[in-house]
Formats: structure tokens, C-alpha cells, sequence
């Protein structure tokens, strides 16, 4: 078996489209190779290797050492170096890579191969001892942490002491002789915690580190961030070896990251950064500000650091020229990793840049409208649940800014909360229900968790490219980094800016498009979704099939839903009207009343308030479907729990109160969302139907000589398992249509459809549909009843279910394709079967879940319908499931 493929010098075994096999970066690695860029040369060890190394009890494949063997020779070959020979030294980084990118979770080696032999031979070599002694250290630092598993911050520590003995700021004025005794302190500390010398066979080091790669695929961070973003466990991750080039020469070597666009506004110009006389993440992990590679960037900066494009004019043309290379190879937005090794380019990473919603959107844009992507990929390179980012609040232009800090503009959107300084303490806020924001001096893959239950990120460290910076974008939070008139000391959990002091749990208030620190809270305002996001959502409207709706009741929601462009109403819960506390007395009354009569009176009540909801929602949504839900919770939901409660609506209906408390007694539920609800309460109590039948008969009668334009409401009944149940139903509705017809002397057209929320509903779906005029998935209940558990109940167990890998997916978040979707699938057939034009739809959670949204494709539904915020994701989820 083949586990090793080789790249170097304008020649690779692989290409980009290996990337399962070799991960993204060797995968890219193999590709800028072959098209003739200056890259190290180097081999993948692919990721198959990775997974039969776990399938084997952590031992490596038969035939991977002689492999690794050949490849080092290859490397030999076009270094003219040889690993382990200290007369003509090859060194290597070893670097994880798996198929998808996931930033800062594996860690890489660099400057491996040394030893105290070896370093001895690299400083003879060098024209300054000091780059051999600062690359020893930083290996031994690296390889302590990554391989040996030992705690980054004492190897820290020493370094800050030697820079405060030195009585430098910065670890590039430390000499060699500096670096030389950080060194053996470093190997000193090895020795302490591991109570073993420092490795020094290069053959040893190389097996460890590569078995650290491996180690790292299961390590605790890699597999939170797998979970986060759905990547399974089997996809393995490759190992990279490679040649080592030297940022760290001196003054003319350097390294840096850039973007070919503006991640944050998706601009059409090179955004990037580097650090001369710098090694490996130097630029990331904000040892020291970076410096800007374009001019422009550096004036719009304002910054007094010479740029790339100055410093080193030469290096920079022939950067943008192979930026400018990858970006129309690729034809996409490339993020990049390059190292200057005394004036000479080598490219050590090129990938499809992470980016914002909003860049994401303008890029796209520009590259269909530059000929690079079609109409089609522009629509299809946006990731649907990223619009939400564009969902997101601003600072409103008007209110007044009480600014204390500045830095840079991370990540956009504005972001209210109360100050926390560490993330376990941003999780225990969130529990609570706080909303807090997470200040840090630089965030590190450990705060990940953190991040998340955060509302926004503050660092004073760290670039636009930083850690805090590429996740936040990623998660679509806002971020402010490196806001140097900050400091923060975290062990007194206080934060001092511009002379006053902010402790913990004080309001703060970021702007991720300025970079600006506020004190206290700020009035926000909502985006306009204009520009570049219309253009995509035109473009995406043209091409989906399916329609799109939204679940409202509210006549917020239904203006809300129309504005982010719904097609009509799929799902209103009539139940949401009843809740209100103006009229729960009187739902309370119509349910506890004991007779038909004592119903009817409270229903009397009722019908007016739902008249008026419904004329309102046919108001709003001018014509466009509606579809309205009757009553389904259980009535248990709504029965009184205190005594006053029961006092409150005994007053009203005019009878004892024990007689009341008996009467909701008895009506109490042990499993009441398997109990009386749904149609199973218009059966009961058909006069609640009728109710509601007549309230959206007489508001639709009402709207439509109003406005003039006719109105076909849908009237859909709950929760049915047997035809028979909703033919009962069915029968009083169309009793009320008359009745409401013959009082207003006009014929209103109108629909019966029902939910398929029951597997047996889903079974029966032929013989329903001789009575259903629309059928709508409703997910959320078919998810519950088809695995048999209560989403109330689950999310103890589905945890563990999704950590020991038993499912992938919580089945409420996206649809249970295989189990679930079957009886979406069968329903569907078998209602067509009868009913040739069925109206198809689905009104779950799932409706706006774009993987769901595919299979709803699929399946030839007619349209899905989410909650108001996710229209937009549905739009174009839909558009990409039909292209
Ligand atoms: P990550 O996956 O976290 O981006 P990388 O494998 O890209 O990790 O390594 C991080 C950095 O280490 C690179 O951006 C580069 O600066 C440096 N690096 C990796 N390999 C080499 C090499 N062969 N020579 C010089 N620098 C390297
Ligand atoms: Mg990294
Ligand atoms: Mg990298």
C-alpha cells in the first residue's frame, strides 16, 4: 500500500483534488508543486495511513518507516541535504493537515532534526549563530509542547526571564548567546517533568512528532472542533514533512499570512501581514504587531512599520504574482502562508480562505461579475447559515459613542455584554443567561469553547489574521483585536482603559466594523440587507424550485418574514394567540369548563381576539398562502398552577374554586405531548375547532372584500394518525364554511390539508390524502415519534450519542434523512399517488436547515417554511439544492 507521496521542485505525486488522501495542505502543497511555485520539498503521509493507525491499536501501518525512508532520500535528492547529517543538515517541519481546514487545532513542528551536535553545525554554517540557537529553542520549545504534551507556558516563562535578564522587550533582540542558555534551559525543564533527556536521535524525534500528528486527530480541542462543525471522526488527518525554509535569518528573512481579498469586506486587494526575522505562527499568535505587505493597507492603517512592498520591493512583486496565480487557479479567494528565507520566496500554504458573510458575499459577486466563477458557483460558494452573520445587529450611526479603546476591526457586528476573563467563566455566565464578552490578551485554541458561549471577543494582542480574529469570522461573532490601549490583567479580573478600571460583570459594549471599545450598553440598529446580498438572493431566487415560507403568528413576525422575503405563512400556531396574557383567562375558562355550554361561552369570548389575529396576518402577508394550524398542545399546557391563578379564572367563570382545582386535576397529563392534543382535542371538544374555523372564515371573508384580492386560507389540523380523525374534523369546518358563507353571502375558497407528524399518518398517506388537500411535514413531532424520544428529554443522552459517535447529527437539528426522511419520502409518493397536485410542504425546525432543505428537494416538496431569520438561508439553500 502506498502511504507516502512526495512533492517537491516542480514535480508532486499528488494534486488538489487528493484532498481526502492527503489532507487540504499536502493536498495544496502537492498542487503549487506541480504548477511550478517555490515550495520546500517535502512528502504527505496520507490520511488513510492515520485511520489504519487507529483501526490498528495505534501502531503504524506495515511498510510507512521504508517508505518515510525513500521520501526522505527524495528530499535528499533536490536539498542536496540529508536528514541527520550534521555536515550537510536537512531540517523538517512536521505538519498536520486534515481534509477540512481546522485552524490552529494540530500543532506543527518546525526545525526539526536538531540536536546539540547538529545546532553546532548550523551555527558554523550560518552568517549569525544567533538564527541556529533561536530555531534549537524554538524547536525544543515546540516539540515539549506538541510531542511531550507539556505546558507551553513554563517554556514561556523562561523566555520572559531571559528577555528581563537581557533587559530586551522582544525576543528578536536576544542574543545568540541568549538563546543559547534559553535553550538548555528549556532541555533542563524536559528533563525536570519528563525525567528524561531531551530527544536527540533526529530519527527518534521524527517518529515522535509524527505520532504526535496522529495523536493530535483525538486530542480534546480537535474533536470539540470537530463536533462544532460537523466533521467525522473517520476522515483522519495527514502528516506533512517538509523541508525547512528560515524566516529567522535575520533582516532579510521574514514570515507572513495574506488573504487575495479583504476576509473582512471581501474588497478586491491583498490583505496580509508578516514579521521580519520570524519563524512559523509568530505572525498569529501576536508576538509582536505585525507589519502590513501592501503600502495601501499600511497608510489605511496608519501604521509607521515599513511594508513588504518597501522593505523588500522584489520578494513583494513576485508574492503578488503568484497570489494573483492562485487566486485565478483556485478561482477562489486563497489565504496564504509564505517565509522569506534571506530575500528567496518559499510558499508553504495556500488554501480557499475563510472569510465573513458579508466578504463572502462581495467576492462572490465580484468574481462572477470578473468572468472567474459562474453565476451558478457564486450562489453555490456562499455557506447558507453564514447569512445569519448579516442578520446581525450594528451600532446605530446615532447613538452616542462613549469610546474607550480602539483596535483592530476583527470581525464585524456590534456586540453588548458583560466583561469576562476567561472562558470557563464565559461559559458559567452563559448558563446563567448572561450575555457576556470575552476579554483577553490573545485568544488560544483552549478558548474555543469560551468564544462560542461569548457574544462578542475583545484581545489586546494579535493582527487581523490572530487567533481571536479567523474564529470569530468563522463564527460569525464580532471581535476586536490587538486594542493595545488596553491592559488586562486576568488574575484580578480587571480591565483599564483610558484611566478607568472595568471589572468583571461591568457592561462594555464592542464594534467589530470600527474596531471601538464602548463603555455600557449602545442602541443598535438592524442591517439593511441591500447590495451585494441582494444580488446573491436575486440570483438565487431565479434559480430555486421550491417556495419558501414562514412559521409566524405574530404580525412582528409575519412583517419581519415578509422583509427578509417569505412566500407566505406555512406554519401559524394558533396556540401562541391564546397564551397572551389578555386572554388566558378565558382560554383557561373554555378549558376547564366542565359542559359544552360553559365552553361555548368562553369560546364566545375568543372569537373575536383570533378574528382579529387572523384578519391581521391576511393583512400583512396580501394574498400569499397562509396556512393555520388549529389548536394542538395539550390543554395541560394551559391549566393554572398557583392558587391565585385558579382564584383568577374561578372569579370569572363564576364557581368555586375547589371545584376549579378538582376540574384541572383531572385534567392533568403524565405524557402530554403524547396525550390529548392535536386533532384529538377537535374530536373532544369540537367547538374549539369550530371556532377557529369561523374566526379564520369570517377575518378572510373580511380581508378579501377589503382589499379586493381573493384569499384561499389553508386550515390545517394537527397531530392526525387516522383518516377518519381528520374527516370528522374536516366535516365541521366545511359545516362552518357554510354557515359563515350563507351569513356573509359570499363563497370563500379555502383548503383542508394536515400534518404528517405521526409515522402511522406518514403510513396511511394514500388514504389520507382522499381527504387532505396539502400535506405539511411537521419534523420536529415526526423526529419524536419516529425514534420513540422526547426532544425535551433528549439532549441528555444525544450528547453522549454524538461524542461516542452512535449519531452525527442531533435529529432535531437536521433531518434524520435515512429513518425520518423515509417517511417523508413514502408520505410524499403515496399522497401523489392520490392526489396528483398536492400541495407538499414542511414547517419543522428542519425548514430552515440547509442540509434538510436538500433532501426536501429531493423529495419534490413545493416548499419548506422556517422561522422568520431563516428565510434568507432557506432562499438560497433551496437555490443550491436545485442547481
Ligand atoms: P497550521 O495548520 O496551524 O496553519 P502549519 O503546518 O501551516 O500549521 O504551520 C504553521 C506555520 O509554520 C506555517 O505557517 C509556516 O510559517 C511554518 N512552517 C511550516 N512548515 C515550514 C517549513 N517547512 N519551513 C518554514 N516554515 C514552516
Ligand atoms: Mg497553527
Ligand atoms: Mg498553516
Amino acid at each position: 500500500d502506498k502511504w507516502v507521496y512526495t512533492f517537491g521542485d516542480g514535480a508532486a505525486e499528488g494534486r488538489a483534488g487528493d484532498r481526502n488522501l492527503l489532507g487540504g495542505k499536502g493536498a495544496n502543497l502537492a498542487e503549487m508543486c506541480s504548477l511550478g511555485l517555490p515550495v520546500p520539498p517535502g512528502f504527505t503521509i496520507t490520511t488513510e495511513a492515520c485511520n489504519r493507525y487507529y483501526a490498528n491499536g495505534k501502531s503504524y501501518p506495515e511498510g510507512l518507516e521504508r517508505q518515510v525512508d525513500t521520501a526522505l532520500e527524495h528530499i535528499a535528492k533536490l536539498t542536496g541535504r540529508r536528514f541527520g547529517d550534521p555536515e550537510k543538515l536537512l531540517l523538517v517541519s512536521v505538519r498536520s493537515g486534515a481534509r477540512a481546514s481546522m485552524p490552529g487545532m494540530m500543532d506543527t513542528v518546525l526545525n526539526l532534526g536538531l540536536n546539540d551536535e547538529t545546532v553546532l553545525a548550523l551555527a558554523k554554517d550560518a552568517e549569525d549563530p544567533r538564527f541556529a540557537w533561536d530555531s534549537y529553542r524554538r524547536f525544543i520549545g515546540m516539540y515539549a509542547n506538541v510531542v511531550l504534551d507539556l505546558d507551553h507556558e513554563e517554556f514561556d516563562e523562561i523566555l520572559g526571564d531571559e528577555k528581563a535578564r537581557a533587559g530586551v522587550e522582544l525576543d528578536t533582540e536576544l542574543s545568540a548567546k541568549d538563546l543559547e542558555r534559553v535553550a538548555s534551559l528549556y532541555k533542563k525543564k524536559v528533563e525536570e517533568e519528563t525525567g528524561e533527556p531531551f530527544p536527540q536521535s533526529p530519527r527518534d524525534q521524527l517518529w515522535g512528532a509524527i505520532g504526535a500528528v496522529f495523536s493530535s486527530w483525538m486530542n480534546h480541542r480537535a474533536i470539540t472542533y470537530r463536533r462544532l462543525h460537523d466533521i467525522p471522526e473517520s476522515w483522519g488527518t495527514a502528516v506533512n514533512v517538509q523541508a525547512m525554509v528560515f524566516g529567522n535569518m535575520g533582516e532579510t528573512s521574514a514570515t507572513g499570512v495574506a488573504f487575495t481579498r479583504n476576509p473582512s469586506t471581501g474588497e478586491k486587494a491583498l490583505y496580509g501581514e508578516f514579521l521580519v526575522n520570524a519563524q512559523g505562527e509568530d505572525v498569529v499568535a501576536g508576538i509582536r504587531t505585525p507589519q502590513n505587505i501592501t503600502e495601501v493597507a499600511r497608510i489605511a492603517a496608519g501604521s509607521d512599520k515599513p511594508s513588504l512592498e518597501k522593505l523588500m520591493p522584489e520578494t513583494y512583486r513576485s508574492f503578488i504574482d503568484i497570489a494573483n496565480r492562485l487566486e485565478k487557479h483556485y478561482r477562489d479567494m486563497q489565504d496564504l502562508e509564505f517565509t522569506v528565507e534571506r530575500g528567496k520566496l518559499w510558499m508553504l500554504q495556500t488554501r480557499s480562505g475563510k472569510r465573513t458573510a458579508r466578504a463572502a458575499l462581495r467576492a462572490a459577486v465580484e468574481m462572477a461579475g470578473e468572468g472567474l466563477i459562474t453565476e451558478d458557483e457564486a450562489v453555490a460558494r456562499i455557506d447558507p447559515a453564514s447569512l445569519d452573520q448579516l442578520l446581525h445587529p450594528t451600532i446605530d450611526p446615532k447613538a452616542e459613542r462613549n469610546v474607550v479603546a480602539t483596535g483592530l476591526p476583527a470581525s464585524p457586528g456590534a456586540a453588548t455584554g458583560e466583561i469576562v476573563f476567561s472562558s470557563d467563566a464565559a461559559e458559567d455566565a452563559r448558563a446563567q443567561g448572561k450575555k457576556v464578552i470575552l476579554v483577553r490578551a490573545e485568544t488560544s485554541p483552549e478558548d474555543i469553547h469560551g468564544m462560542h458561549a461569548s457574544e462578542g471577543i475583545l484581545t489586546t494582542r494579535g493582527g487581523m489574521t490572530s487567533h481571536a480574529a479567523v474564529v470569530a469570522r468563522g463564527m460569525g461573532k464580532p471581535c476586536v483585536s490587538g486594542a493595545g490601549g488596553l491592559r488586562v490583567d486576568a488574575r484580578a479580573e480587571t480591565l483599564t482603559a483610558a484611566g478607568q478600571i472595568f471589572r468583571k460583570g461591568d457592561v462594555i459594549t464592542i464594534d467589530g466594523g470600527s474596531g471601538q471599545v464602548l463603555k455600557g450598553a449602545v442602541a443598535m440598529v438592524q442591517p439593511e440587507l441591500s447590495g451585494d446580498f441582494a444580488k446573491i438572493m436575486e440570483w438565487a431566487d431565479s434559480k430555486r424550485r421550491m417556495k419558501v415560507r414562514s412559521n409566524a403568528e405574530t404580525p412582528a413576525d409575519a412583517r419581519a418574514a415578509r422583509s427578509f422575503g417569505a412566500e407566505g405563512i406555512g406554519l401559524c400556531r394558533t396556540e401562541h394567540m391564546f397564551f397572551d396574557a389578555t386572554r388566558i383567562v378565558a382560554v383557561r375558562e373554555m378549558i376547564l369548563a366542565d359542559t359544552e355550554e360553559g365552553r361555548r361561552t368562553a369560546l364566545a369570548k375568543l372569537l373575536p381576539m383570533q378574528k382579529s389575529d387572523f384578519a391581521e396576518l391576511f393583512e400583512i402577508m396580501a394574498g400569499l398562502p397562509v396556512t393555520i394550524r388549529l389548536l394542538d398542545p395539550p390543554l395541560h399546557e394551559f391549566l393554572p398552577h398557583s392558587e391565585e391563578e385558579i382564584a383568577e379564572v374561578a372569579a370569572a367563570m363564576n364557581v368555586e374554586t375547589d371545584r376549579l382545582r378538582e376540574r384541572a386535576d383531572a385534567l392533568h397529563e403524565f405524557n402530554p405531548m403524547l396525550g390529548h392534543r392535536g386533532c384529538r382535542l377537535a374530536v373532544s371538544y369540537p367547538e374549539i375547532a369550530e371556532m377557529q374555523a369561523r374566526a379564520i372564515f369570517e377575518a378572510a371573508t373580511e380581508a378579501a372584500q377589503a382589499s379586493g384580492k381573493p384569499i384561499v386560507p389553508e386550515i390545517m389540523v394537527p397531530l392526525v394518525g387516522l383518516k377518519s380523525e381528520l374527516d370528522f374534523v374536516k366535516a365541521r369546518i366545511d359545516a362552518v364554511a357554510r354557515e359563515v358563507a350563507a351569513e356573509t353571502g359570499t363563497r370563500l375558497d379555502y383548503l383542508v390539508g394536515t400534518m404528517i407528524e405521526l409515522p402511522r399518518a406518514a403510513l396511511q398517506a394514500g388514504s389520507i390524502a382522499h381527504s387532505a388537500e396539502f400535506f405539511s411535514f411537521g419534523t420536529n413531532d415526526l423526529t419524536q415519534t419516529t425514534f420513540g424520544i422526547s426532544r425535551d428529554d433528549a439532549s441528555s443522552f444525544l450528547d453522549v450519542y454524538r461524542r461516542k459517535g452512535i449519531v452525527e447529527q442531533d435529529p432535531f437539528v437536521s433531518l434524520d434523512q435515512e429513518g425520518v426522511g423515509e417517511l417523508v419520502q413514502i408520505a410524499a409518493e403515496r399522497g401523489r399517488k392520490t392526489r396528483k397536485a398536492i400541495k407538499l410542504g414542511i414547517c419543522g425546525e428542519h425548514g430552515g436547515d440547509p442540509a434538510s432543505i436538500h433532501f426536501c428537494e429531493e423529495v419534490g416538496l413545493d416548499y419548506v417554511s422556517c422561522s422568520p431569520f431563516r428565510v434568507p438561508i432557506a432562499r438560497l439553500a433551496a437555490a443550491q439544492a436545485a442547481i
